[in-house]
C-alpha cells in the first residue's frame, strides 16, 4: 500500500514509521522542513500537566505511550546513534489543590506516587522555593529531548527504501473516492496514493475544512530556556500552570503559555516576564541562570484535549491523527500505533471509539 502523510511533526514522523515498518510504502509531505513546528517547540514532558485531571481516553493513550518510550528510544539509538535522552527524573507538584485526586487516580492507575511532607521536601530538594507549604512526587515521569526525537525519526525513516520525504511542499487540498485518494501542492502538483493521513497539527482543521469540519485550533505556547550545572535541577517542577524541566546538560526549559491568539507564532515581553516570575516561584537559583531563549508553538488544540484518530467521516481514504493539544509528544507513540492499527485493519491497542471524527 502507498501511504501520503501530511505534516512532519512527531505524529506525521511517527505514523510514517508505523507504516514502513509494517511494510507500506510512505511519502511524507511537510510544508516547511521537517519537526520544526509545535513538536519542537515543546516541553518533551513525557506524562499530561497534572494527569490526574485528564479524561480516561486521553490516560489511555499516555499510559501505553509511556511504557513504549523506552523501547522507542533504545531502537533510535540502535538505528541512528542519536540519543534521544528519555530521562526518567520524576515530576514533583508543588502545592497542588487536588492532592486527594492525585492520590486517588494514582492508586487507580497503579501509578507510584509520594505524598512529600514539607521537612522532607526541603531535605530532599533544598533549592525549591521556601514557601511551598506540601508536595507530591510521581517518580516514574520521564522526559525526553524532543528535538533529538525528531532528528531520530527523520534520520531512521530515511534509512528505508520504502520511505519518501518531499519538503517545502505545502498541501493545499486533499480528497479521496472509492479507488485512489489525492493531494494537491499549492506549486500544482498531485500526489496520488491509497490513502491520506492528514498529521498537520494545530493546521489540520483549515486543511481539512472543505471536506470536514473538526474543532482543532492553535493554541500558541511560549518557553523559556535557562542554563544551570548538569544535576542542579534534579527533577522536573511543576507549580501552578507552570513547570521547569532539566535536561542532562543543565540545560533548564520553563513553560508555558496559553493563548488563543490564531497562528501568531510571536513571542512576547509579557510571556517572558510571566514565565521568569514562574521559573523563580518554582527553583529560585534561577535568577543567577543566564536566560538563552525564549520561543513559541502552536498547539494542535482541540476539546478536552482528546485527539482525532482515525478515518474521516465523510471522505473516503482520508485518515487524521492530529489534536493532542498540550499532550502530542507523549501519546504520540500510541497514535501512531493507533492510527496504523485502524488502517491496516489490525487488531487497536487501544478502544478507537473515543477519537473518531463523528460528525
Ligand atoms: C510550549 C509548548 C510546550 C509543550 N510541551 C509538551 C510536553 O511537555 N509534552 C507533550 O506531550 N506535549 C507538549 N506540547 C504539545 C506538543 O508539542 C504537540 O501536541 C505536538 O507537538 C503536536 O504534534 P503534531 O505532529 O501534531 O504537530 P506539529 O509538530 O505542529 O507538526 C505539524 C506539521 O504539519 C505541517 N503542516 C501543516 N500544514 C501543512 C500543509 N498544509 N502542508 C504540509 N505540511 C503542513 C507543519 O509544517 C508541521 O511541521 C507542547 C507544546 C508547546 C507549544
Amino acid at each position: 500500500m502507498r501511504v501520503l502523510v501530511v505534516g512532519g511533526g512527531i505524529n506525521g514522523l511517527l505514523t510514517a514509521r508505523e507504516l514502513v515498518l509494517a511494510g507500506h510504502e510512505v511519502v511524507l509531505v511537510e510544508r516547511g522542513e521537517v519537526g520544526q513546528e509545535s513538536s519542537w517547540a515543546g516541553g518533551g514532558i513525557i506524562s499530561p500537566l497534572y494527569p490526574w485531571r485528564y479524561a480516561p481516553p486521553v490516560t489511555a493513550l499516555a499510559r501505553w505511550a509511556q511504557s513504549a518510550y523506552p523501547a522507542l528510544s533504545q531502537a533510535l539509538l540502535a538505528e541512528t546513534g542519536i540519543d534521544v535522552e528519555l530521562n526518567t527524573c520524576g515530576m514533583l507538584f508543588l502545592d497542588a489543590h487536588d492532592e486527594r485526586d492525585a492520590l486517588a487516580w494514582a492508586q487507580q492507575q497503579s501509578v507510584p506516587v509520594e505524598r512529600i511532607a514539607p521537612a522532607d521536601l526541603y531535605q530532599r530538594w533544598p533549592g525549591v522555593a521556601a514557601d511551598v507549604k506540601h508536595a507530591l512526587f510521581m517518580p516514574h515521569v520521564a522526559n525526553v529531548r524532543n528535538p533529538r526525537l525528531l532528528k531520530a525519526l527523520n534520520v531512521a525513516l530515511q534509512q528505508h527504501t520504502r520511505y519518501q520525504v518531499i519538503t517545502q511542499a505545502d498541501v493545499s487540498h486533499i480528497e479521496g473516492d472509492t479507488s485512489q485518494a489525492r493531494v494537491k501542492l499549492a506549486d500544482g502538483r498531485v500526489l496520488e496514493a491509497d490513502q491520506v493521513v492528514v498529521c498537520a497539527g494545530a493546521w489540520s482543521a483549515l486543511l481539512l475544512a472543505p471536506i470536514q469540519s473538526l474543532p482543532i485550533a492553535p493554541v500558541r505556547g511560549q518557553m523559556q530556556l535557562y542554563k544551570l550545572s548538569p544535576g542542579q535541577l534534579p527533577c522536573m517542577i511543576q507549580r501552578g500552570a507552570h513547570y521547569v524541566i532539566p535536561r542532562l546538560d543543565g540545560h533548564v526549559l520553563c513553560g508555558s503559555t496559553l493563548e488563543h491568539v490564531g497562528f501568531d507564532k510571536s513571542t512576547t515581553e509579557h510571556a517572558a516576564q510571566t514565565l521568569r516570575q514562574a521559573a523563580l516561584s518554582i527553583w529560585p537559583a534561577l535568577a543567577q541562570a543566564p536566560l538563552i531563549q525564549q520561543w513559541s508553538g502552536l498547539r494542535p488544540g482541540s476539546a478536552n484535549g482528546i485527539p482525532f484518530i482515525g478515518a474521516l467521516s465523510k471522505q473516503p481514504r482520508v485518515w487524521i491523527n492530529a489534536g493532542q493539544f498540550r499532550n502530542g509528544l507523549v501519546l504520540a507513540p500510541a497514535s501512531a500505533r493507533l492510527l496504523a492499527d485502524q488502517l491496516l485493519g489490525r487488531t487497536p491497542v487501544i478502544d478507537p471509539a473515543p477519537y473518531q471524527s463523528l460528525g
